[in-house]
């Protein structure tokens, strides 16, 4: 299990240095912001929705490592998708970060399941699922800042 873990903070690390999708979205039919005053992390979530189907989607901010590889692996992990499975996606992730998705689950996450050893810092869940509320508000056409408090 320790090998996993490294290379599990590997691919965050990686993640959080040269994010993706790491742009403004010029073409975005919506938007949200996600703060966690927590931790001090701000990001910005762009989309281009069509009909069901998320186009395209990017993000801007700051924040910690978990944050920043959050949203760039959120960004990968949705596009293309449509909103229901999206937000499928988002309660799966959360279950996960929070520790309640069985170990038999993970595979359902594809690259999403390194974010598994951030069930044993629940300080970091809030981090973990920042892009993710912001993208669900997004979804809902909220305009203002989502936070997690
Ligand atoms: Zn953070």
């Amino acid at each position: 299990m320790a090998d996993l873990r490294e290379l599990y903070q590997e691919v965050i690390l990686e993640h959080s240095k040269a994010p993706r999708n790491y742009r403004e979205l010029a073409t975005a039919s919506h938007r949200a912001e996600g703060y966690n005053p927590l931790c001090g992390d701000h990001f910005t979530v762009y989309l281009s929705v069509e009909g069901d189907s998320i186009r395209d989607i990017s993000f801007q901010g700051f924040g910690c490592a978990i944050s920043k590889a959050s949203a760039s692996m959120m960004t990968q992990s949705v596009k293309g998708k449509t909103r229901a499975e999206a937000e499928t996606l988002f309660d799966r992730f959360h279950k996960l970060v929070t520790g309640q998705l069985a170990n038999g689950r993970r595979a359902e996450l594809g690259k999403l399941a390194v974010f598994s050893g951030v069930s044993e810092f629940p300080v970091r869940v809030k981090c973990a699922t920042l892009a993710w509320h912001a993208l669900h508000a997004a979804m809902q056409g909220k305009q203002e800042t989502v936070s997690t408090e």
